[in-house]
């Protein structure tokens, strides 16, 4: 029996989505709960993110539309998951217990105080057009949250991208709101939200850090231990099972024992360039939105004590563009919204779209870097005309002269008057461009996009610009002057990790558990296999694992 330091029922290895989802459980059930979390912050790129939970057939999508239910879910996710030898994370039975079990993880936290709410009414699934598909919205947010709540955490949860008293997507609509009374007025109450959290002393703050602020507070009420700068060395292995881990707290190796089981819900491998050259070549740690804890520390020390490491070459891209400063930018230049625009395109190096510019971020990043082991495509170039730059932002900013002219001389922005001019400056041929401008812009007359269906899909549509008339989606390139800017496969997290069962508990190379070891989130291969069904489809499936493999452990799952 392994001499330990400390003894607690339950041991998280990281403060990700699961963490907290399984420490509210533990403590439910009465059992004593640990959490160790390797950086100075709580919450993980969790509480950096949108904090989007995709839960199909959740309390408020039912309540509001009859026609939703775990069977259309389920109908969706077997449609969408591409089941095969490549993609071993994922099964009909494991999506189907998240298909059942993430309501219930969702009304769980609720009972346990945490405030959440519909994510709008128009956030549709990705591929909203296949069977069960949701040309509304799954989606689930925390309500904002006022970080003075935390009390003396407050400095310690990790910093969001979005400090403002607003829901996470009205702050999305707020660059229309030129065009919109209705807009104008969400604009004034957040404005008037600012001001009052000012005047009584609030910090506030949306998405994912008002979701894991929420998740910390409940947390901390029921008496978790969490300790920050505390990272996890090493699985403590006995007669082939988990009974605790290595860690080092105040610069000391401590053992501590784990008497129901670890979880590990320690992030993805993101931030390690060795490990993205070994799984997903051609992509850079410095392209992610990920914090800097998410190395892979876990999945290597899974995979030494017997787990299985699976759809490692999987990661959520999400397209980014390197405006000038990109590097020091807490969240970089976001691509998606740049070509999903009427008026925009993606080409590669050879002048060609190869892309539906609408679709999810995670398939585009997948095609980039498809495309670029035929065609250079990596980095693209999205085309832009005259009319765009007027209406919409690049890389955040509303595109005025002096920062076209600064974005220009910096080599960032190309402009030119013509499209052949355009093209020598991105050296492609220009007749190749004219002929893929030319067809793109008699796909815009027809209103059919015949080489990639962008602007078939809601999806789409939503990305694009509602009060321009026509589909959303789609735009001529027409209105000179033009512009490119290059567009590169980041990513919001990697996908691949250990394989798990239906309970979360991680299997070895013959399908059997590894005795006391849990693992969930993006240190685990997704149970999306390798798509990305719709906006939370990460931190929901995190939080759901994390919850199953807590009732599993503490044997409570028929009572919650
Ligand atoms: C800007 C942005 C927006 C996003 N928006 C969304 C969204 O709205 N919805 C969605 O589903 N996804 C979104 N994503 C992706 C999503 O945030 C991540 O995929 C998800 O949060 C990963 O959660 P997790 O629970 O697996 O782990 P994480 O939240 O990453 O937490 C893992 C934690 O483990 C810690 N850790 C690592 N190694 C160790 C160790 N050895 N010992 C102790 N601790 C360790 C890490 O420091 C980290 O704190 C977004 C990402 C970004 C960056």
């Amino acid at each position: 029996m392994a001499d330990f330091d400390e003894t607690f029922d339950w041991v998280v290895v990281g403060s990700g989505a699961g963490s907290m989802s399984s420490a509210l459980v533990m403590r439910e059930a009465g059992k004593s709960v640990l959490i160790l979390e390797k950086t100075e912050f709580v919450g993980g790129t969790t509480s950096k993110s949108g904090g989007v939970m995709w839960i199909p057939n959740n309390r408020f999508i039912r309540a509001e539309e009859p026609d939703e239910s775990a069977e259309k879910a389920i109908t969706y996710l077997d449609a969408v998951s591409n089941d095969g030898t490549d993609t071993p994370g994922t099964s009909h039975e494991k999506r189907l217990a998240y298909v059942n079990e993430a309501p219930k993880m969702l009304d769980f936290i609720i009972e346990q105080g945490v405030e959440v709410e519909r994510a709008s009414h128009f956030w549709p699934d990705y591929y909203d057009d296949l069977p069960g598909g949701c040309k509304t919205s799954r989606c689930v947010t925390a309500k904002y949250f006022n970080l003075k709540e935390l009390g003396s955490w407050e400095k310690k949860l990790r910093p969001g991208f979005m400090p403002v008293p607003a829901k996470l997507d009205d702050g999305m609509k707020l660059a229309f709101k030129k065009h919109s009374w209705k807009i104008k007025m969400i604009f004034a109450k957040i404005a008037c939200a600012v001001v009052y959290g000012k005047l009584t002393g609030k910090h506030y703050t949306t998405a994912g850090a008002a979701l894991q602020g929420r998740m910390l507070k409940a947390s901390l009420a029921v008496g978790v231990d969490i300790r920050t700068e505390s990272p996890v060395k090493e699985l403590i292995v006995e007669s082939g099972k988990v009974t605790g881990v290595v860690a080092e707290v105040n610069g000391q190796l401590r053992r501590i024992g784990a008497n129901l089981g670890v979880l590990v819900n320690a992030g993805g491998i993101a931030q390690n360039q060795a490990l993205r050259d070994k799984y997903m070549p051609g992509t850079r740690a410095e392209w992610s939105q990920t914090p800097e804890g998410d190395t892979g520390d876990m999945h290597i020390e899974m995979e030494r004590i017997g787990g299985v490491l699976a759809q490692m070459d999987q990661m959520v891209g999400y397209q980014m563009t390197r405006s000038p400063g990109w590097e020091q930018m807490y969240v970089k230049p976001p691509g998606q919204s740049l070509t999903g625009k009427p008026g925009a395109i993606l080409v590669d190096q050879s002048g060609l779209r190869y892309l539906n510019e609408g679709g999810s971020y995670e398939l585009y990043c997948q095609n980039m870097l498809e495309r670029n082991k035929t065609v250079p495509a990596v980095p693209s170039w999205a085309i832009l005309d005259g009319r765009y730059l007027r209406e919409y932002q690049v890389a955040y900013m509303k595109m005025k002269p002096e920062l076209i002219a600064k974005w220009r001389n910096a080599g960032y922005l190309k402009v030119a008057d013509t499209i052949e001019n355009l093209a020598s400056q991105i050296n492609v041929d220009p007749a190749v461009l004219r002929s893929t401008i030319n067809r793109w812009n008699g796909f815009v007359d027809k209103g059919v996009d015949e080489d990639f269906g962008r602007g078939a899909r809601e999806y789409d549509k939503w990305l694009g610009d509602p009060f321009k008339g026509g589909n959303p989606a789609l735009g001529k390139i027409a209105d000179g002057p033009f512009y490119a800017v290059e567009v590169v496969p980041g990513d919001v997290s990697t996908y691949g990790g250990a394989l798990t069962d239906t309970k979360g508990r991680v299997v070895k190379a013959d399908g059997e558990p590894i005795p006391g070891l849990y693992a969930c989130g993006v240190s685990t291969a997704s149970v999306m296999g390798g798509v990305y069904p719709g906006a939370g489809a990460s931190i929901g499936p995190s939080m759901t694992f994390g919850y199953i493999a807590a009732k599993h452990a503490a044997g409570v799952e028929n009572s919650l």
